[in-house]
């Protein structure tokens, strides 16, 4: 494989440092672009004396000028805590960082792949849910800046794709977990995981009948480089997650058994517009980047928790207003 210069918007993020951390293995430079919106230094600090890697703060929403091969493209809050936080900042961050790396990637005639997400199947009245499935979101709620946003940035990669022929590539993402995932982001694995460990009480929410699919992070990280490298011809949407659907109950369960855990149940509101039922149809990776998830729920709860006991809770920051 040729090496090349490669972007990772959102690079210090949860998913984004782990593929830094792949792109350099293979000895690609990469640059690291981040606001430190929703993660630390600390994701990528352990690779700033490396040769191959660079870090630049930014914000995706103002212009970029850099000159490289490829572009992944991440940044963007992913918890519904992290991207309500600020739903405007969050529309604007899909739809601007969108249209700025798009440029970008025209200029310098860079391939651009587009962190995409289930949540572009809302609600889903279809399951699992096929790539060809249209979704059902609703625009006025409180998940749409986030599921509208990432529906707009997929709009103009195919507008960019079609009228100026840039070499685009989207894969839609399903519930991924794994280490260095925010210990206070909200999301039901590092909530049900931090909660288990400091004998808080888990918070379910609603009855806990709801469904989600979980993809442990090296599985994901795995089909989006496949993805990127994959045909031409081939540009999605492509769903990249675990088939393996649990109950919120059946999880909560779980990590309460492999913790050793006293902590109790309880049960708190369903937010406005939870999905019900998420899976992914996941043919389409199979067939065009011979790519499945590997790794099952239990050995990735495994890794997440030795992690999640390592870290020490105070070095975490919230969101701020400054962004
Ligand atoms: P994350 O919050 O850890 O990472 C996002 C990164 O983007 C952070 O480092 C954040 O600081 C940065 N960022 C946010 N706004 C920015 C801006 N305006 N300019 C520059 N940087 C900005 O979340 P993650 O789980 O690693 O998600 C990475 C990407 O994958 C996101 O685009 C997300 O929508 C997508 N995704 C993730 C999941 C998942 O389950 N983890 C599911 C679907 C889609
Ligand atoms: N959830 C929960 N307790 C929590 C956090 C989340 O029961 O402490 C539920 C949430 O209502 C949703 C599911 O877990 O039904 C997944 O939530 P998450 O925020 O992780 O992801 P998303 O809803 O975006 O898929």
């Amino acid at each position: 494989m040729p090496l090349k210069r490669i972007l990772v918007t959102g690079g210090a993020g949860f998913l984004g440092s782990h593929l830094c951390e792949r792109l350099i293995e293979q000895q690609h430079d990469v640059i690291c672009l981040d606001n430190f919106f929703t993660s630390q230094k600390s994701n990528v600090v352990h690779l700033l004396d490396h040769a191959n890697f660079e870090l630049v703060r930014h914000d995706v929403t103002h212009p970029i000028w850099l000159e490289v091969d490829e572009v992944f493209n991440l940044a963007c809050p992913a918890a519904p805590g992290h991207y309500q936080f600020n739903p405007i900042k969050t529309m604007k961050t899909s739809v601007m960082g969108a249209i700025n790396v798009l440029g970008m990637a025209k200029r310098c005639h860079a391939k651009v792949l587009q962190a995409s997400t289930s949540e572009v199947y809302g609600d889903p009245e279809i399951h699992p849910q096929p790539e060809s499935y249209r979704g059902s979101v609703n625009p006025i709620g409180p998940r749409a800046c986030y599921d509208e946003g990432k529906r707009a940035a997929e709009t103009l990669f195919m507008d960019y794709h079609r009228s100026n022929r840039v070499n685009v590539r989207i894969v839609r993402i399903f519930n991924t977990y794994g280490p260095r995932m925010h210990p206070f982001d909200g999301r039901v694995v590092s909530n049900f995981i931090r909660q288990a460990l400091h004998g808080e009480d888990i918070t379910i929410f609603g009855d806990g009948s709801q469904t989600r699919s979980f993809c442990y992070r090296d599985d994901l990280v795995e089909g989006m480089i496949r993805m990127m490298n994959g045909p031409d011809d081939f540009i999605g949407p492509v769903n990249i997650g675990n088939p393996g659907e649990f109950t919120i109950l059946e999880l909560a369960k779980q990590v309460i058994e492999m913790t050793g855990s006293k902590s109790k149940l309880v049960h708190r509101p369903l937010p406005a517009d939870d999905p019900t039922q998420r899976q992914p149809d996941i043919t389409l990776a199979r067939e065009k980047l011979g790519w499945e998830p590997k790794i099952k729920l239990r050995d990735g709860l495994e890794k997440t928790i030795a992690w999640f006991k390592t870290v020490k809770l105070e070095d975490f920051r919230a969101p701020t207003p400054n962004y």
